[in-house]
Formats: C-alpha cells, sequence, structure tokens
C-alpha cells in the first residue's frame, strides 16, 4: 500500500533543519506484513531526541531510514496467528524482545540481541524490510518502528496492547519517554520512603523520570537543568525542588541522568549521596568520556547503573504505568510540549536540538 512518511536521507545536515530538510516527507510502497507482524495506522508520534541523534549523526544509523521511535496507533491487520485483534490500540516500543536469547531471559537489564542487531541493522526482528520508494529501492526501518508516517508494519513482539480509554497521545509517550525515564526510575532506582531522586536533565524522559518519582509516596523529587524555562516547568508538574547544576547542593538517594551528554553524567555522579545510586539513561556520542573518582565509588559506597529502554520488560511494565495514568499519578499528557504535522518535522528537529521542547507530538 501507499503510505506517506519521513524519511532521513542526509546525516549531519547543517541546522537549521527547516532550510536543510533532512528529513523527507514523501510517499512510500509499504509491503503487506509477514507471519507474526501487523499492520498498524499511526494515530500519534513523538520527536524524541534520539531521533535528533540520527539526523545529527551522533547515533550512526544506515539510511535512507524512515525516523519515528515513539509512537501509538490501531491494529489493521495481522498477518499468522494473532493474539492481537484488529482495532486494538498498540504501544510501539522501540527495542523487539525476542524472548529466546540469553538477554532476554535477564528481566530487562540487557537489550535483546537479536533485537539489537535488527535495530542497528534497520530492519524488522525478522530481518524483513517492508519500507521501499516508489521505485522499489529500499527504505530501512527505525528501531522496529518507523512511527513518522501514516501506517507502519511491525513484529508483535514490537508492541505492546492498550485498552482504549488510554488515548493516542498518552500511549505513544508510553513507548519511549515514560518506559525509558519511567522505567529507570521503577527498575533500576527503586527509591524507597524518605529518600529523595533527582533528576538532571528535563526533556522529555527526565521530565517522564519525574513525574514517575513523583508517583511514588514519601519521595522528594529535584529537576535539574541549565534551562530556567525547564525549571519552571519542572515546578509547575510537582518538582519539590529545583536547581541548575551549577548551584545545585544537595545529595540524592536516586539520580537520574537523562542528557546524554558526559558532564551531565559528572553532574549526576557528584550528586548523588553515599549508598546511593546514579542512573544514566542518556546517550552521548560515542567518543564521550566522563572524569570519576573511583575512590569515591568504593569509599561511598556507590553504584552507577546504565539502563538502555528503562531497564523494562515493556510487556510488564507499560500496564503499570497505565495503571499509574489511569488513577491520576501519572499525568503523561503533561509532557506534551507542541502538536506538529508530519511535514512539520524538519522545524520540529531544530526546536528539539535547541532544547526549547518537551515532547512535540505529531497527530496523524
Ligand atoms: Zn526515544
Ligand atoms: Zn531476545
Amino acid at each position: 500500500m501507499l503510505i506517506r512518511g519521513a524519511v532521513l536521507e542526509r546525516i549531519g545536515a547543517s541546522r537549521p533543519y527547516a532550510a536543510s530538510q533532512p528529513l523527507a516527507v514523501t510517499e512510500l510502497d509499504l509491503a503487506e506484513p509477514g507471519d507474526g507482524e501487523l499492520l498498524v495506522r499511526i494515530e500519534a508520534a513523538g520527536l524524541c531526541h534520539s531521533d535528533l541523534s540520527v539526523v545529527d549523526g551522533n547515533r550512526v544509523r544506515p539510511i535512507p531510514m524512515l525516523l519515528g521511535h515513539e509512537a501509538a496507533g490501531v491494529v489493521e491487520k495481522a498477518c499468522g496467528s494473532s493474539d492481537l485483534a484488529v482495532g486494538r490500540r498498540v504501544v510501539m516500543t522501540f527495542l523487539p524482545r525476542c524472548g529466546q536469547c540469553s538477554a532476554c531471559a535477564t528481566d530487562g537489564l540487557a537489550p535483546c540481541i537479536p533485537g539489537s542487531a535488527a535495530n542497528g541493522a534497520g530492519t524488522l526482528l525478522s530481518g524483513a524490510v517492508r519500507l521501499a520508494r516508489p521505485d522499489a529501492r529500499p527504505v530501512l526501518h527505525h528501531l522496529g518502528v518507523s512511527g513518522f508516517a501514516t501506517h507502519a508494519v511491525v513484529d508483535r513482539r514490537s508492541v505492546v496492547p492498550v485498552d482504549d480509554d488510554v488515548p493516542a497521545v498518552v500511549a505513544s509517550l508510553l513507548g519511549c519517554a515514560v518506559l525509558t525515564g519511567g522505567g529507570a526510575v521503577l527498575n533500576a532506582g527503586r527509591p524507597q520512603p524518605g529518600q529523595t531522586v533527582a533528576v538532571v536533565g528535563m526533556g522529555g524522559v527526565g521530565m517522564a523520570a519525574m513525574l514517575t518519582a513523583l508517583a511514588h509516596d514519601d519521595v522528594r523529587v529535584v529537576a535539574v537543568d541549565r534551562l530556567p524555562d525547564k525549571l519552571a516547568l519542572a515546578r509547575e508538574l510537582g518538582a519539590h525542588a529545583v536547581a541548575t547544576p551549577d548551584a545545585a547542593d544537595f545529595r540524592a538517594e536516586v539520580v537520574i541522568e537523562a542528557v546524554g551528554h558526559a558532564a551531565a553524567l559528572e553532574t549526576a555522579i557528584c550528586l548523588t549521596a553515599p549508598g546511593g545510586r546514579t542512573i544514566t539513561v542518556g546517550l552521548p556520542a560515542p567518543d564521550a568520556r566522563i572524569s570519576l573518582s573511583p575512590l569515591s565509588l568504593v569509599a561511598e559506597g556507590r553504584t552507577l547503573i546504565g539502563s538502555y529502554l528503562g531497564s523494562a520488560v515493556p510487556a510488564r511494565d507499560i500496564p503499570r504505568f497505565v495503571a499509574l495514568w489511569r488513577a491520576g499519578r501519572l499525568p503523561v499528557e503533561k509532557l506534551v510540549s507542541a502538536t506538529l504535522t508530519l511535514e512539520e518535522i524538519n522545524t520540529g528537529m531544530d526546536a528539539l536540538a535547541d532544547g526549547r521542547a518537551v515532547r512535540q507530538i505529531i497527530e496523524f
């Protein structure tokens, strides 16, 4: 079938992207789903820093690639025996879990091995590529999702179903921002009553981590960011205290780093209390290095944890976030800072690069 989608044609294009247009919104051919795959009509897709990282070359991926990995939609066709009926709303997740490999046996700790290989190659979990230009030249999938499009073919193991009372915009955010930031808090941070959680970097993932920490009883939450606007929003969303990195003079038992810069991780490590955990979820440039005193880790009994996909098992954790949202304790929709059309995607990437956006959502 013919679809419309945003294809990354060039890596490292000059700014502003509104002028250089690295993403081309174009007509593409989407093949029928194969066995164990679904055709999904996309309802909403969020612009995440990991999309920008592919555009600016910080995260090296093969091109041409149809970007977008934070999305939700409705099943239009299921191939083979499927537990998901046509019409069911699904959350896309950006790392399929095969359920068979040694990493999948680690309860979310390690990224699925075939899933990671497929993501690196720009294919679905089966190795298939279902996207092509009208002249049949292939276009690659982004993290098994390719959500910046009217439709997608995805592996069943790339999605988690949600009930219809979860709006599409909320569902889309559950797949990356909430799973990554919130999962880091629930699965890696595990704050106890009376403890403090600090979040360094108040973009979409950081804000989601903050909201998840605020959903805990008797946990104090501090937001850290360089930008006054981000701190003001964090306050509005319920942060008990806010600070710029230079002015932060507290230490917290759980510190989440959600920026993706070496300096931010150094800040997060400095802010971690004795016995505490520093959890890093940001994706810095591959050659980034930090300066760290190993003695302070030992002498203060501290832990440094890397967390991909919020150390989550999506099929287990997305229902946990839905339950918190339904109870009014996780106001995910407050992360939305703007709504865009697909045609505005390059402008949206500029806003993201400037740090002006929390979550911009494309609605279809
Ligand atoms: Zn993301
Ligand atoms: Zn696996």
